[in-house]
């Protein structure tokens, strides 16, 4: 099965762990918070104190690792015209919540940022240990830090976790929420509420109906959960009966009024209820659920998804203000809609026609696209996440669908069938516990400019100038915060660089499922240098493959631009030869450069593989491998790009061959993984 989400599947709790899970105490302890940063009263006498000013930290960390970070080179070329050569291109991949294994040192106060540009204290910054200021190592300019600096010697700032360690996670003290209080009561927690196909023939209903009974047996009891199912109209379930299948029905056709929606909401029905209270209804609510009997073709049949989604929203949000308790409760991290879809949404709202040659389907869907992305921002809004799971052999429109998940945060994930690989994901999706409200902002060195970002959000049009005179940072603003997310960051030199080393630094700011708000801050230092071969004997090939293929994938939305795309590989391997490379005795052939042997033969795989060529069978496909592409981790990232190869051995074991020695063997079976697809070669002699 493919295993999209995160492998293992992890239980719910914090996407980013803040080491031992301690849920609300730590962040709201404190009543007294820490100025982010005191009075510029201090002058900019940088070079002086350069000099003065031992840093904090020596030679300690390794250049360029984090595992949240990885640089496509660990040093930087000084010559802006070769670093900037475009075929190959220097970036970084940014996965905000992937956990580290020894997890970040975790820090109860505010942090100190640069009165000028915003940026954190780390371990590069220079400190004045007399006065506690400290040089800011973005903009050069020195900051006050209320004395806490001040020290006896540089030993003693090793202390400060954020001056010895390259990732930190804070854990904000300043209530920004007046009316905030902690939320201990587990019904607040964020709910998840199925949206279900009811036009399914027997054969694929059973399957999900095994699905779903093993999805309830694995939800934790304190989970809130809603069922709704639709087809020509939408059922929503009401669990106030703890032994009988009962449901509200709302015609489907078009978009539910206000009164509808305030009979559902205001009404003595519970459509959201904890596992533990509702877990023997539910199970009777699948085992209940009938094959559609009309005698109509699967893709003509009518199915309102639209309509049934804009219904989940509506009882996700409530009643607009929980007045108990006298404050506002909103809950933790996002909520989740997942849809479980065998056919494409053919009635209401969002709808398309049932057959590509009706003579206005391409009007109708480019309508229907405009309405999905809009019912998407408008999940997004109210921090819910729609994930879309279809299955089954029936063509789901995804051109159609892909926006609202997209809009949303979610994913959109195509199978087989309603069988296991479907069933896995479904709780995986169930499973990833998502924070909200991030922010993901880039500083470095004024020597790099930021080219392009790549990733699950869109740029962040934030002012910051009240607070930080010159804030120069990149923002994106982080549609979901999960742990598989990444984002793939191009940049170039906007210069030639004159100085040794190069500081970026990457803050991640959201509120995690126990509403604690957290800036997790990652501060990397890079060597430059002259020497090209010192450059490309840097270049990590894996992390370049892998932005380079994003780069392309980019452009490669429909089939046609996929295939211009493989053209466009092989000249980017012959300017990288040409132009790094060395040239081949009384030829006009130029040698690949050997530092980086491995580049053309991972791009030679993505030229070949599911998400350039034609090795899935149709183009849906391919765009839902693309849209989880662009988003995916570098692990999942590169397995998509370059498969694993394994061949059968007689006994039950597996050999794994270099992937590119795919002459197939005779009288062996061999497998070849690639990431979210399976390819078994099987010999018949
Ligand atoms: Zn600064």
């Amino acid at each position: 099965g493919p295993p999209v989400f995160t492998s293992p599947v992890r239980p719910a709790a914090v996407p980013f762990r803040t080491s031992p899970v301690t849920p609300q105490p730590v962040a709201f302890s404190s009543g007294s918070s820490l100025p982010t940063s005191s009075p510029p009263h201090f002058p900019n006498g940088s070079a002086e104190l350069q000099q003065q000013l031992p840093g904090a930290t020596e030679e300690s960390m390794p250049a360029g690792e984090s595992p949240c970070v990885l640089f496509s080179a660990h040093k930087l070329l000084k010559h802006k015209k070769l670093a900037n050569v475009p075929s190959l291109g220097f970036g970084v991949l940014v996965s905000p919540g992937r956990e580290t294994s020894t997890g970040p040192q975790v820090i109860h106060r505010d942090p100190h940022r640069c009165h000028n540009c915003g940026a954190y204290s780390n371990l590069y910054s220079n400190i004045l240990i007399g006065s506690g200021q400290w040089q800011c190592v973005i903009c050069r300019n020195l900051n006050g830090s209320e004395g806490e600096y001040i020290a006896s010697s540089k030993e003693e700032l090793r202390n400060f976790p954020e001056l010895s360690s390259p990732l930190v996670d804070f854990i904000q003290t300043g209530n920004k929420r007046p009316s905030f209080v902690p939320v201990t009561d587990s019904r607040t927690s964020a709910p998840v509420v199925l949206v279900i196909d009811e036009c399914l023939d027997e054969a694929h209903l059973q399957h999900l109906q095994s699905s779903l009974h093993a999805f309830v047996d694995s939800v934790p009891p304190t989970t809130r959960i809603g069922i709704i199912l639709y087809g020509s109209t939408v059922s929503v379930y009401d669990f106030t009966e703890e032994s009988i299948a009962s449901a509200d029905v709302i015609p489907g056709g078009t978009s539910p009024t206000q009164e509808t929606l305030k009979g559902l909401i205001y009404g003595t029905g519970i459509y959201l209820s904890p596992m533990h209270a509702s877990k023997e209804v539910a199970h009777l609510i699948f085992s209940s659920l009938r094959p559609y009997k009309l005698n109509v073709p699967e893709v003509s049949r009518d199915r309102c998804l639209g309509t049934a989604v804009e219904v989940a929203v509506a009882i996700i949000q409530g009643p607009s203000v929980d007045m108990s308790r006298g404050v506002v409760k909103r809950p933790g991290g996002n909520s989740r809609i997942i849809v479980c879809a065998g056919g494409p949404n053919t009635y209401g709202p969002g709808s398309v026609p049932h057959s590509y040659t009706h003579p206005n389907y391409p009007h109708r869907e480019k309508t229907a696209i405009k309405w999905m992305e809009r019912l998407g921002r408008e999940a997004h809004q109210h921090n819910i996440v729609v994930d879309i799971l279809c299955a089954g052999t029936c063509p789901v429109r995804v051109p159609v669908l892909q926006p609202l998940a997209n809009a949303s945060g979610g994913v959109l994930v195509l199978h087989d069938d309603f069988g296991e690989a479907f069933g896995v994901n479904l709780q995986r999706a169930s499973a990833r516990a998502a924070s909200s409200h991030g922010l993901l902002e880039i500083r470095c060195s004024d020597d790099i400019l930021v080219t392009q970002v790549v990733g699950p959000g869109e740029e962040a049009n934030i002012d910051t100038h009240e607070t930080f005179k010159n804030d120069m940072a990149v923002s994106i603003q982080m549609l979901s915060v999960e742990e598989t997310q990444c984002f793939s960051i191009s940049m170039q030199n906007k210069h030639d660089i004159k100085s040794d080393y190069v500081f970026f630094q990457f803050a991640i700011q959201y509120s995690n499922v126990y509403q604690a708000d957290i800036a997790r801050v990652i501060t990397i230092r890079l060597p430059t240098v002259d020497s090209v071969s010192a450059y490309l004997q840097s270049v990590q090939d894996e992390v370049a493959a892998v932005i380079i293929a994003k780069r392309t994938l980019l452009q490669a939305k429909s089939y046609s631009d996929a295939i211009d795309m493989q053209t466009t590989i092989d000249e980017r391997i012959k300017d990288i030869a040409s132009k790094f490379g060395s040239q081949v005795p009384k030829s006009k052939l130029y040698r690949f450069p050997k530092e980086i042997s491995l580049l053309p033969e991972l791009l030679f795989h993505l030229r070949r593989g599911p998400l350039l060529g034609s090795i899935v069978g149709h183009e849906d496909e391919r765009s839902v491998l693309r849209n989880l592409f662009l988003n995916a981790s570098f692990d999942l990232s590169l397995r998509m790009i370059a498969p694993r190869c394994l061949m059968h051995r007689e006994g039950g074991t597996f050999e794994e061959l270099p992937a590119y020695d795919l002459a197939m063997q005779s009288d062996t079976a061999v497998v070849l993984d690639h990431g979210t697809d399976v390819f078994i070669w099987l010999v018949c002699k």
